[in-house]
């Protein structure tokens, strides 16, 4: 007898109304090529069948306690690396500075392989497994490479990991020691990889694991985890504000999807708007938000030139433009564009002040969040959240540029009475 709380869920095509049952094998609709939207059907909040609280199973491993929430039906397909679970932090003298009343960080770098792409990969490797797939591939600038290369590894599959030539060395090295076949293509262009991405799985019959929704709809479900965790850290009284940097735009999406759900099963009022912020220097989300761009066009106008260190939100399309426009849309939000040098300032602003040391993708959401406070979209005394989304130790030459060398002081004490004295 199937067990009454594993989830139950079909594939639905917003545009033509098509829909398909869990064990679909299909990425997009046949029908018309539409992006599948996964719908849930669990029971209503005044049903007797539900516990109060989000729907979960507390006996599974990490993330995977809200399997009732979540696109995978069969536990024994389940690898779990601890993912999720993350701690929410308080920023007090940072939240000060900023003019907010309080300002809190969702910190995601310390999940699994350092990133929050780890919830999704979860959730992808084992979809993955259910689907009896043996080979997976993805492209990435690095997280999500890295995050596919370990679920792989511990799920004992192989993992084709295709990055641009502009990877840190150290994202670089975690993807080797995986055990990934990693794929480095001398090109700089996300957009430009994935379309090779594309042809090799086809070719070769792998099972892409991207956290692009529209090439797998139920890898990004993971992300939603942050939001219903977030919402039992705050005893489902969310922030007036979640921001989070923005690289393709599915994870906005999907955040934005878990507090409808959450409204839905009765257990907030109010959502939070959702401010979405990129890298000056690769910004197509940014500019079709603020241009009113049509998802047609976000999907498909890729930024010319990418220039920013903050390489793991540098993507060049807005791959998920049907699922992050009507987030920013709907929960009357905002999107906004920071340049590097703030970034930079920022990210040692969390280290030296809060004691967070993230990488600079991450770091975009407090420079977001000043911006936002100087244009005044967000008011003085609000209450924010910042999703940290990335560790520091993955690109350490980025973060070492911007601080003083470390000179060496000769072994003696009056050189090193001269040396601490002198600061
Ligand atoms: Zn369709």
């Amino acid at each position: 007898m199937p067990d009454p709380r594993m989830p139950d869920f079909r594939l639905r095509c917003p545009p033509c109304g098509r829909s398909e049952s869990a064990d679909s094998r299909s990425s997009r609709c046949p029908e018309c090529d539409g992006s599948w939207l996964i719908e849930y059907l669990f029971p209503a909040a005044e049903s007797p069948a539900r516990a109060p609280g989000i729907p979960q199973i507390p006996r599974l491993p990490g993330l995977f306690r809200y399997l009732p929430m979540l696109p995978v039906r069969d536990v024994a397909a389940i690898v779990s690396l601890g993912e999720g679970g993350t701690p929410l932090l308080r920023a007090a003298r940072l939240g000060a500075r900023l003019g907010v009343g309080s300002l809190t960080l969702k910190d995601e770098a310390r999940n699994p392989t350092g990133s929050f792409k780890d919830r999704m990969l979860a959730v992808g490797i084992a979809r993955a497994r259910e689907l009896s797939h043996h080979t997976v591939a993805v492209q990435s600038s690095g997280n999500v490479g890295a995050s596919a290369a370990a679920y792989a590894a511990a799920a004992g599959l192989s993992a084709k990991i295709f990055v641009p030539r502009t990877v840190p060395q150290g994202k670089l090295v975690q993807i080797a020691m995986y055990g990934a076949d990693l794929v480095r293509v001398d090109h700089p262009s996300p957009a430009f990889i994935f379309e090779l991405l594309l042809w090799a799985s086809q070719e070769l019959g792998w099972y892409i694991v991207s956290t692009t929704a529209r090439y797998n709809p139920f890898v990004l479900e993971g992300a939603k985890t942050i939001v219903y965790e977030l919402a039992e850290q705050t005893s489902f009284v969310l922030p007036d504000w979640l921001i989070a940097p923005v690289g393709g735009g599915g994870n906005l999406g999907l955040l934005w999807r878990a507090l409808l759900e959450l409204r839905a099963l009765g257990l907030v009022q109010r959502l939070p708007r959702l401010a979405g912020v990129q890298a000056a220097g690769c910004a197509p989300f940014v500019a079709a938000v603020r241009e009113g761009r049509s998802v047609q066009q976000a999907g498909t106008q890729a930024w010319p030139q990418i220039d920013t260190v903050a390489g793991a939100i540098a993507d060049d399309l807005v791959f998920d433009a049907h699922v992050a426009l009507p987030a920013i849309r709907d929960s009357g939000g905002t999107a906004v564009a920071v340049p590097d040098q703030e970034t930079l300032e920022m990210q040692r602003a969390l280290a030296a002040d809060e004691g967070l040391f993230v990488e600079p993708a991450s770091a975009v959401a407090l420079a977001g969040l000043r911006r936002l406070r100087q244009e005044g979209t967000i008011e003085e005394g609000a209450s924010v959240c910042c999703l940290l989304t990335g560790n520091g130790l993955k690109d350490v030459a980025t973060a070492a540029a911007s601080l003083p060398d470390v000179p060496l002081v000769a072994p003696t004490r009056a050189a090193i009475a001269a040396r601490v004295r002198a600061r």
